[in-house]
């Protein structure tokens, strides 16, 4: 008997104690935390299921009791959904309910953003400017009226939109350089020679955008492009790089990076490489070189900073909106031309 509360006394067992309370404790917090999510979502559909059927005057009628709070959510529940147009009847209802104009303002604002995902952007843009004669000093109505004047093709509005945001300190360079370039590339006024020059200059200066720039330098002047490309970037443009035509290879720089000679040694245009670390570089090397050619390189973009994939590449992330976020992934194809060639 004394031998056991020696051993009860051991401070290791109480060390043991106290870890198996922690962990008792943890676990129902754990559960506790998944009981009561579970029965939020629960009640929160049931609450939403409430308004599926009804019209618009029924909707108006069955929400005459219903709290702020709880049309707030329903709002945000519908929007989630991607169901937009409920999302903004709800809260054009708050709107219309509401006597706090603090309140009205911030509904306003969730109301323009429902307005901008759902794409209606002139009604969206048109909000943002209301917001902001109240709210001037708004960096988040202000990146978004600038999100919208881009999406509209009016760079020249967008770049007045950098100068309030310069002022309240958000940090704008990428953006403020990336408009810049498609103000330029979408410039009309503009010849080639000078669009070229223009986005030379503001490369040299950031070194971003890469993939915009040097696609349409590799595009429009070759030459300009090889004697500005940072070679350390070639895996950013390797798209644009693998689908360049052979007349515009410069064999200089190319025989001199091992990357480029990989790369065109892939793609068929020399013979420069036996081998790469590049798995889909090495297979195509191998192929080449037992005369298959018809396998080739295909591309998709992934979005660093949101994960989602793209077919097509873009400056400005259309998930995420992050600028120069979209990395290309290369994967194995057929070559479905040389497949048609063969077939001559
Ligand atoms: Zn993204």
């Amino acid at each position: 008997m004394n031998s056991f509360f020696i051993e009860f006394r051991d401070p290791l067992f109480g060390i043991i104690i106290f870890f198996l309370i922690i962990f008792f404790i943890s676990f129902l917090s754990y559960w506790w935390g998944r009981f009561k999510r579970y029965e939020d979502h629960k009640k929160l559909s049931k609450f939403i299921s409430k308004f599926h059927s009804v019209n618009d005057e029924e909707f108006e009628e069955i929400t005459k009791n219903i709290s702020q709070k709880s049309l707030l959510i329903l709002a945000e529940a519908y929007l989630q959904s991607s169901e937009y147009k409920k999302s903004i009847q709800v809260y054009k209802l708050l709107i219309e309910r509401c006597t706090v104009s603090s309140v009205r303002l911030e509904i306003t604002f969730a109301l323009a953003k429902t307005y901008f995902k759902a794409g209606f952007l002139e009604r969206a843009k048109k909000l943002f400017l209301i917001i902001l004669k109240e709210s001037p000093r708004s960096p988040d109505v202000l990146k978004y009226l600038l999100l919208i004047y881009e999406q509209l093709k009016l760079y020249s509005k967008a770049l007045e939109v950098i100068e309030p945001l310069e002022e309240l300190k958000v940090e704008v360079t990428a953006q403020k350089s990336y408009i810049k370039c498609m103000l330029i590339i979408n410039d009309q006024t503009l010849e080639t020679a000078q669009k070229v020059k223009k986005l030379v200059d503001i490369y040299k200066k950031d070194k971003l955008h890469t993939h915009l720039i040097f696609e349409f330098l590799f595009l429009h002047d070759s030459s300009t492009a090889w004697q500005n490309l940072d070679l350390s970037k070639c895996e950013d443009i390797i798209d644009t790089l693998f689908m360049l035509d052979e007349s515009k290879l410069n064999s200089e720089i190319i025989s001199e990076n091992g990357y480029l000679r990989e790369l065109y040694s892939a793609k068929g245009y020399v013979e420069l490489a036996e081998k790469s670390s590049v798995f889909e570089f090495d297979l195509l090397i191998h192929l080449k070189r037992s005369n298959i050619k018809s396998a080739t390189l295909m591309f998709e973009y992934t979005c660093n900073e949101c994960k989602e994939s793209l077919a097509f590449s873009y400056g400005r992330c259309p998930y995420c909106h992050n600028i120069d976020s979209l990395k290309p992934q290369l994967y194995l194809t057929k070559d479905h031309f040389e497949k048609n060639l063969s077939f001559q």
